[in-house]
């Protein structure tokens, strides 16, 4: 994909909204504009997003709930098949109500908690070389209701394994802030206190560089939610090797931008950064990924790229890993190394591409 060719989807969607993807001040404006009042927003948000109700099984709507329901959509979603790694891991596959699938991780951590990783569009305009969404093209964006449905899904599924969903992250299929209206609105009703509820440190944001939505996402969460940049590369030439978008938002407007994103307290912007072997490892390269990080509190997250079919790299030795390591602890960056979980369900970094059929 030619970066000038990325296609906008910014047109809000026609018709009738998804009752899913409504924040809590949209819901109040339309059950007022519907003649419901906006006195029942609080009682119809907590029954759909805290209780995960459906509309006519909320307590005390009465009619109101047939009127609502003439006025919105609830499109169904549910988890087409799940396929579990020996190490926790487990890959869902959701299907949308016009066919559409899209994957979601979900990652066991200390204790009971659990991460889920959340697709933002089904398929990729991205076309990053080392991941298997980017090899399919975009076929549509998700609206904010869809992306919060995988979350009730996997809330629902881990709660009955007698788990606890915690952390959200937006690293499935899509660049979420290529969709920016749809992830906004997302993560605003994920955050609602009268809703799910989850902390705005539990959600992170993961972006391939759009540099004028990295400002936006600033604007409206103010640093609270958690920013992940993936920049893979130290230099231009190496990033727009890898990933057609550098071509448009080169290494120094991603580093101004994350410059000028606000950090709360002691908190670090993530960076992440697949090894690419004999690519994006060598020494003049992590020489340049650590001039581009100083002064810049932020914290690298080396991921051993994860192979697919057909993908035109290999997957680095764990010494190569952990060389790329090395020379970060040599120039004195922040770093950790996330080993792969889930590759043998495709569910790790980098994987998810619906190769299943289910
Ligand atoms: S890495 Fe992210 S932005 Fe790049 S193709 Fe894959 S899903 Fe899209």
């Amino acid at each position: 994909m030619h970066a000038d060719a990325l296609p906008v989807l910014e047109a809000a969607p026609e018709g009738r909204p998804n009752l899913l993807g409504l924040t809590r001040p949209a819901l109040a404006i339309l059950l007022d504009r519907i003649g419901v009042g906006r006195t029942h927003a609080l009682r119809v948000f907590r029954g759909l997003h805290a209780l995960r109700l459906p509309l006519d099984a909320i307590p005390d709507l009465g009619r109101h709930a047939a009127v609502i329901a003439a006025h919105t959509r609830r499109p169904p979603m549910r988890i087409a098949e799940a396929r579990q790694s020996p190490d926790g891991t487990e890959k869902l596959v959701f299907a949308l109500a016009d066919g559409a699938r899209v994957e979601g991780v979900l990652i066991p951590m200390k204790g009971d908690r659990v991460t889920l990783c959340v697709s933002s569009q089904v398929g990729c305009a991205m076309a990053c070389r080392f991941c298997a969404t980017g090899t399919m093209g975009l076929t549509r964006g998700l609206d904010a209701g869809e992306i919060v449905a995988q979350v009730h899904a996997a809330t629902a599924r881990v709660a009955a394994a007698g788990g606890r969903l915690r952390n959200i992250v937006f690293m499935g299929m899509g660049e979420p802030l290529h969709h920016y209206p749809a992830t906004r609105d997302a993560v605003r009703i994920l955050r609602d206190d009268g809703g799910p509820c989850f902390k705005a440190r539990h959600i992170t944001v993961s972006t391939v560089g759009v540099v004028p939505k990295m400002r936006q996402f600033a604007r409206d969460f103010g640093g609270r939610v958690q920013l992940a940049l993936s920049l893979h590369a130290g230099t231009d030439a190496t990033r727009e090797a890898i990933i057609p978008l550098a071509k448009r938002y080169g290494m120094e407007a991603l580093r101004r931008a994350c410059l000028d994103h606000p950090l709360p307290g002691s908190r670090k912007l993530m960076i992440e950064y697949v090894v690419l072997p004999g690519v994006n490892d060598g020494p003049d390269e992590i020489d340049a990924l650590a001039a581009w990080c100083r002064d810049l509190p932020c914290l690298v997250n080396l991921i051993p790229f994860n192979p697919f079919a057909g993908a035109p790299y290999r997957a680095p030795t764990a010494d190569e890993v952990l060389r790329v390591a090395t020379q970060l602890r040599a120039r004195k960056v922040p770093h950790s190394v996330r080993w792969p979980r889930g590759r043998s369900v495709a569910g790790a970094c980098g994987q998810l591409a619906l190769e299943s059929t289910g």
